[in-house]
């Protein structure tokens, strides 16, 4: 196999049996690059390529002496470019934020820098993290490694594009309702949203702070354990991190479902699914159960108010997230303007995209004094119905088994113009965020069109092991 197919893991092997060179690997990358880039647009800068290249020389120079090497030191990641990696652009695919560098690091940055991983650069998005195809992005879309005329999902499109494409090994994406799950989902490859306050947000530009949560996008479920490993702890720089003691995530990734009760809600089984898709999991669902899973229906009563709760609570965050960028502080000012609110309103009115608008007007809306009480209020205890679902289906399963997306990558193109069906795109991914809880998808098989199906696993809040052994068996399975 070809160094830019390998997960970390085996790349990490071949490094310390001295079988190749953690140079070797970096040049395997910018080679895949310089071929694939073009027609993918995975990302949007790149760091300087002598930087990089010495930061390999010093991996390998450490392997030289014998030193002991962090399991994902010299790994090349992408990092969607709403994290902050000091002295680097951060454009949020934005306009508004074109030539903002950030000044510093991010918290999940810091973390891996400190085991050694080695930032080729940032990847494309949906502006701000608002969609489901990556068509959002001011600096046009990224296109899905399998098929060039769809869309690699969304928001963080670049991410799951870069890593299916050999164009990283590892990345980052961040997930507010589905962003790391669905793009992993249509690009083959296995994407985690941890438990919220699992891993910190300082860094990331908020989109909902309620829902936000950094994950990472890799080609297997190891990779995915050993990369949570690096960013996830307590940050004393965000206040919604959680303190509690850190499992190391590769001891669950162990081959074995016996005694596991996994529930499958009756409700994500409807129409508007995709027969294949539907086929897919099913037949996943199946395997679970040959090798010693218990397999049970289940019901979550509100998933059908899932969407709207999402849009009114994600948009009305939104919309006081993005008032820092008004031409002053951050970012894109505007030229023409005689007074200050002149300056304020063209500033954004140029900076920003058509979705990013309509958020803040859906989301200014929604908090209006006149609509509070009918909309954003509401909204809030529906997300509380939603959450006791869940509450009550873990009292009874270890974890819940879902399609990732309804189908698979559509094309570029076909839902730009009905928002509406833009956002049904993450019918399934969207109630884990407003529960908190965590999930994972990962590949379970083709279409007919040979386009990857992505299948989920959900459990508890902290229940990140759980995922990962139930998500590694099946892996496993599905390889025979
Ligand atoms: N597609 C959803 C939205 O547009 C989720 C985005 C995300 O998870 N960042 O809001």
């Amino acid at each position: 196999m070809k160094i830019q197919e390998l997960p970390a893991h085996q790349i990490h092997k071949l490094l310390v049996k001295k079988e190749i060179s953690c140079q070797e690997v970096i040049r395997e990358i910018f080679k895949t690059i310089g071929e694939k880039e073009g027609e993918i647009h995975a990302y949007l800068s790149f760091r300087d390529r002598e930087k990089v290249l010495r930061e390999a020389k010093k991996v390998d120079e450490k392997l030289k002496n014998g030193e002991k090497l962090f399991p994902l030191e010299g790994i090349p990641i992408a990092i969607k470019d709403n994290m902050c990696i000091s002295g680097e652009k951060t454009t949020c695919a934005s306009k508004i934020l074109e030539n903002f560098i950030s000044p510093y690091d991010a918290t999940v940055i810091k973390r891996l820098k400190e085991k050694g991983l080695i930032f080729i650069g940032k990847t494309n998005m949906d502006e701000f993290a608002f969609g489901s195809s990556t068509e959002n992005s001011y600096f046009g879309p990224t296109h899905n490694p399998y098929d060039l005329e769809r869309v690699p999902g969304g928001s963080s499109g670049g991410s799951a594009a870069a890593v299916a494409s050999g164009e990283a090994t590892v990345a980052l994406g961040s997930d507010t309702g589905g962003s790391i799950r669905q793009p992993a989902a249509f690009c083959g490859v296995v994407g985690l949203k941890p438990t919220y306050g699992r891993v910190s947000r300082f860094g990331l530009v908020a989109f909902a702070s309620s829902l936000d949560q950094i994950g990472p996008i890799t080609k297997d479920v190891t990779d995915s354990a050993l990369l949570l490993n690096v960013i996830s702890g307590y940050d004393l720089m965000d206040s919604t991190s959680v303190n509690i003691t850190l499992p190391d995530f590769t001891k669950s990734l162990i081959p074995q479902v016996k005694g596991f009760k996994i529930g499958v809600p009756q409700e994500y089984f409807v129409s508007g699914i995709d027969r294949e898709v539907e086929a897919s999991i099913k037949k996943s669902i199946k395997l679970l159960e040959a090798i010693g899973a218990k397999i049970e229906e289940i019901t979550l009563p509100h998933t059908d108010y899932g969407i709207a709760t999402y849009y009114i609570i994600a948009t009305a965050e939104a919309s006081a997230n993005l008032a820092r960028f008004d031409g002053i502080r951050y970012g894109y000012r505007s030229k023409n303007n005689k007074t200050l609110s002149e300056l304020y309103e063209h500033s954004r009115a140029e900076g920003f995209g058509k979705e990013a608008k309509r958020r803040i007007i859906l989301g200014t809306y929604v908090l209006s004094a006149g609509y509070y009480n009918a909309y954003y209020l509401k909204g809030l205890k529906v997300r509380t119905l939603i959450k006791e679902d869940f509450n009550q289906a873990f009292r009874k399963v270890d974890a819940i088994l879902t399609p990732t997306s309804p189908t698979t990558a559509f094309k570029i193109g076909e839902k730009t113009d009905d928002p509406l069906k833009m956002y049904l795109a993450d019918v399934f991914t969207i109630s884990a965020n407003l529960a908190g809880i965590p999930g994972i998808s990962i590949p379970c098989g083709f279409s007919k069109e040979k386009l990857p199906i992505g299948l989920q696993i959900l459990a508890p809040a902290f229940g990140e092991e759980k995922i990962f052994q139930i998500a590694f068996t099946l892996e496993q399975s599905l390889k025979k």
